[in-house]
């Protein structure tokens, strides 16, 4: 009899981290006792006096923004990273390891209204903003000190974004951060095992299997990857291979704003509210190096498991142990692509 990936517990790898999940199906059908989240608060005005990112405003550190027409970058206030400071190395019997870490911190704002989301700008709107990201990853990525640039957006309360105003941030520091480090170690091992590329091989899968495919155009792909460990997790892959935004065609400009759109607001129809994520790029470290290795896409990391209310909590096994998740990814898949069917 052959398995049935349905109805059997059974661990997923994740070919880019190493990392194990274990997937559960059925488990949702149990009753749901625990927190509710409020839903989203709607009638965000156009524009709101109150907000530090809004055109015309003043921000904490007094600095006033200016009547900006279409998107505005500005250095993070309180940023968790600055370039100032000595260099600083310990390293105490191999147990007591630290140095110091310099970058720099900037907030990206998408639009200068207040109510817009990804998913409620057009594509052109949007295209402007994977200008500012380009330019961004270029301008940080040339300092000698930058190695690495992160851009990212947290979106909704439940992610620990408290202002709706549409923003998304940029981290740059010097050495290269956990996770697209892990990255890059599996990549490059792959590449001179197998002497190809990771995601280029795997996208074949996906593309012949087909039913963990959310939607595509020219240029990209969004599917829930088979190793996915949130609920409506996502990964958009360029078709292309190539290493990071800076490299992009024209036209990958436009099609990566279209696919951005498409995606998040099927993310919104999936429990008809503003659905929150973590959302960011993985690309090209900004050593200097050629880094062929490297295939751009983005990861998508909601919480919500399934409605506007419930979410999903890392806790339990899944601290102690490994990750888990209740609904498959050919699942989520299937329902994130009816949605994308009726846009
Ligand atoms: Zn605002
Ligand atoms: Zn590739
Ligand atoms: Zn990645």
């Amino acid at each position: 009899m052959s398995f049935d990936f349905e109805k059997q517990s059974h661990r997923r790898l994740n070919p880019l981290t190493g990392d194990w999940v274990l997937v559960s199906p059925g488990r949702t059908k149990r009753p749901w006792k625990g927190q509710t989240e409020p839903p989203s608060p709607e009638n965000v005005p156009a524009y709101d006096p109150q907000c530090h990112m809004c055109p015309g405003n003043t921000r904490a550190s007094g600095e006033h923004n200016p009547p900006y027409a279409r998107t505005f970058v500005f250095e993070n206030d309180y940023a968790a990273l600055r370039l100032a400071g000595q260099p600083h190395e310990q390293n105490l019997s191999g147990l007591l390891v630290a140095s110091a870490e310099r970058g720099i911190c900037r907030v990206v704002c998408f639009s200068p209204r207040h109510d817009l989301t990804l998913a409620k700008m057009s594509v052109a709107e949007l295209r402007a903003v994977v200008d500012v990201w380009i330019e961004q990853y270029r301008s940080l990525g040339s300092d000698p000190t930058i190695n690495s640039v992160l851009i990212f957006e947290n979106r909704g309360a439940m992610m620990g974004a408290s202002n709706p105003h549409p923003h998304g941030q940029i981290w740059a520091n010097t050495t290269v951060p956990n996770e697209p480090a892990k990255e890059q170690t599996s990549l490059l091992a792959y590449q001179r095992r197998h002497g190809s590329c990771l995601l280029c091989e795997y996208w074949k899968i996906e593309k012949k299997q087909s039913q963990r495919l959310v939607c595509e155009n020219e240029e990209f792909a969004a599917f829930v990857p088979f190793w996915a460990v949130w609920p409506f997790e996502t990964i958009v892959i360029s078709k292309r291979h190539f290493g990071s935004v800076d490299e992009f065609s024209d036209s990958e400009r436009d099609t990566l704003a279209d696919i951005l759109r498409r995606l998040t607001s099927g993310y919104d129809k999936l429990f008809e509210t503003f659905f929150p994520y973590s959302m960011g790029f993985h690309q090209r470290p900004t050593d200097g190096q050629p880094h062929l290795e490297w295939h751009f896409h983005a990861h998508f990391y909601p919480p919500l498991l399934r409605s506007a209310a419930v979410r999903k909590f890392m806790v339990g096994y899944e601290l102690l142990a490994s990750p888990q998740r209740d609904i498959t990814p050919e699942d989520a898949a299937a329902r994130l692509r009816e949605v994308d069917a009726k846009s």
